[in-house]
C-alpha cells in the first residue's frame, strides 16, 4: 500500500478511467526519489502497461525562442477541437543539473492547461543520474494507459536531450527560424538527422517570404542527409504557431507518417527496438548509480582525483581501484 494515499489498485482504476488527480498522483509516484516509492512505482506501471502503447508519440525540439510553447498551444487546442486527448511532457536537461529550467514556468501555454482534454506536465527533477529519462518515458506510458491519444515531449538541443527524446517518440519534429542561411553552417547536421519533420515557424506577416525561402535552404540540405525514419523522407514545412497557419499540415504529416511506417513495418519495428534500448540504458543508469553512489566509492573518489591530476598514479590504476572497492562492497 502507498503510505497515506491510495492504493497501488486505486491509482490503476482511477488512471484507467481518466481520473486527474489519480492521474497525478502516479505521475507523483513515478518522479518519487524514495527508495520505496520506486518499488511501489515499479508495481503501478506493471499493471498499467497493458494498456499504454496506443498513443502517437511526437517529440518536438528547437532553440530557445523558436516557439515551442506557443506551438505546442497552437498545436494542442487544434488536437482537442478534433476530439483527441493531448498529454504534454517536457525533457529539460537544464532542471536536473542546475536546479533551474529552460522550459516549463506556469504561464507557458495557459489555454491548452486549462483545456479538458489536455494534460500538462512540467519537466521532472533528476534526482538520480538519467532520472530525467526514465521518468519522463514512464509518464508517457501511464498517461497512454490513462487514455490520452497524442503525447507530445517537447526539449530544447542541450546536450544528449535531443537523443533521448528521439528514443522515445514515433515522430521527432524540429522548429527553427527564419535566416537561418548561417545558422544552417554552424548547425549540428546530427539533429538533422535525428528528425521527421523541419517547421520553420513565424512564417508569417513580414517575415513570410524569407520563410519559404529558408524552408527551400532546409530541403536542399535535408536532401543530402540520411533519413532518421526508413522509407520516409524528412522535409522542411513552413508554419506560424501564433497565426495558427499550417498547424493542421503539421498533424496531417504526422498521421501520414504513421500510416507510411505502420504499412512497412517501421512503426512496430521502432517501437520495440526502443523498448531494447531502453532496457540499455536503464542498466547504464542502474550502473552508474550504484557505482557513484557506493559509499566507498564516493570516499575513495576524490582522493583518486587527486592522485591522477598530480600524475602520483595512471588514470587506469585509479579505475581499478575504485571498481576493486565497489565489487568488494557491492550492496545489492
Ligand atoms: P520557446 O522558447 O521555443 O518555447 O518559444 P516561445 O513559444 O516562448 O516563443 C518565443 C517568442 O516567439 C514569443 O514571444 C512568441 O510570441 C513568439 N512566437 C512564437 N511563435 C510565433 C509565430 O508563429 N509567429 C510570430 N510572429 N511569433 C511567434
Amino acid at each position: 500500500k502507498v503510505q497515506k494515499g491510495p492504493s497501488i489498485e486505486e491509482l490503476v482504476q482511477g488512471v484507467r478511467q481518466g481520473n486527474r488527480a489519480m492521474l497525478a498522483r502516479s505521475i507523483t509516484l513515478i518522479e518519487s526519489n524514495a527508495e520505496h516509492d520506486f518499488r511501489h512505482s515499479q508495481q503501478l506501471l506493471q499493471q498499467l502497461l497493458p494498456y499504454s502503447g496506443k498513443a502517437i508519440r511526437v517529440g518536438i525540439t528547437g532553440v530557445p525562442g523558436a516557439g515551442k510553447s506557443t506551438f505546442i498551444e497552437s498545436f494542442g487546442m487544434y488536437l482537442c477541437e478534433l476530439g483527441l486527448k493531448v498529454a504534454v511532457l517536457a525533457v529539460d536537461p537544464s532542471s536536473s543539473i542546475s536546479g533551474g529550467s529552460i522550459l516549463g514556468d506556469k504561464t507557458r501555454m495557459e489555454q491548452l492547461s486549462r483545456n479538458e482534454r489536455a494534460f500538462i506536465r512540467p519537466s521532472p527533477s533528476g534526482g538520480k543520474l538519467g532520472g530525467v529519462h526514465r521518468k519522463t518515458r514512464e509518464t508517457m506510458l501511464i498517461c497512454e494507459a490513462a487514455g490520452f491519444d497524442v503525447i507530445l515531449v517537447e526539449t530544447v538541443g542541450v546536450g544528449q536531450s535531443e537523443v533521448i527524446v528521439r528514443e522515445m517518440v514515433d515522430f521527432f519534429m524540429l522548429l527553427v527560424l527564419t535566416g537561418a542561411g548561417d545558422e544552417l553552417q554552424g548547425m549540428k547536421k546530427g539533429i538533422m538527422e535525428l528528425v521527421d519533420g523541419v517547421f520553420v515557424n513565424k512564417a508569417d506577416g513580414s517575415n513570410k517570404a524569407n520563410a519559404q525561402k529558408t524552408k527551400e535552404e532546409y530541403n536542399q540540405i535535408l536532401h543530402f542527409l540520411q533519413p532518421a525514419t526508413k522509407g520516409w523522407e524528412t522535409k522542411a514545412y513552413t508554419c506560424s504557431a501564433l497565426y495558427q497557419e499550417g498547424i493542421e499540415n503539421v498533424w496531417k504529416t504526422i498521421q501520414k507518417f504513421e500510416e507510411t511506417t505502420k504499412a512497412s513495418g517501421i512503426y512496430d519495428d521502432r517501437r520495440r527496438t526502443q523498448t531494447k534500448e531502453w532496457m540499455h540504458s536503464m542498466i547504464i543508469d542502474q550502473l552508474q548509480a550504484s557505482f557513484f553512489y557506493h559509499p566507498k566509492v564516493k570516499e575513495m573518489l576524490p582522493q583518486m582525483e587527486n592522485e591522477v591530476m598530480s600524475g602520483v598514479q595512471t588514470t587506469a590504476t585509479a579505475v581499478e581501484k575504485l571498481f576493486e572497492v565497489f565489487y568488494e562492497n557491492m550492496t545489492r
